[in-house]
């Protein structure tokens, strides 16, 4: 049971996150959302940062589902788009 309950934790669907910079009006909720995975660079648009994987793949969805713009999306480890 214990193998199980490791397993679940260590599954992770979310491998690969972009941002769409022209999209991107740096309205920052998904700073605020998942702070170690997004950051504003010098031009006010949205970065992906290394630490990302830190996150959840729940936090990350939120992230991206708290972008007005939609400019966050996530791809699987077969790098299908898996949101938006
Ligand atoms: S929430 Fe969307 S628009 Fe706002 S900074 Fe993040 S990626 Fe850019």
């Amino acid at each position: 049971m214990s193998s199980k309950v490791i397993k679940k934790i260590k599954k992770r669907d979310i491998q690969k996150i972009v941002v769409d910079r022209d999209l991107c009006i740096g309205a920052a909720p998904c700073v605020v959302v998942a702070p170690s995975a997004f950051e504003l660079d010098s031009e006010g648009k949205a970065i992906v940062l290394k630490d990302w994987i830190k996150h959840t793949d729940d936090e990350l969805l939120i992230a991206a589902q708290s972008c007005p713009v939609q400019a966050i999306l996530l791809f699987d480890k077969l790098g299908k788009q898996i949101f938006p």
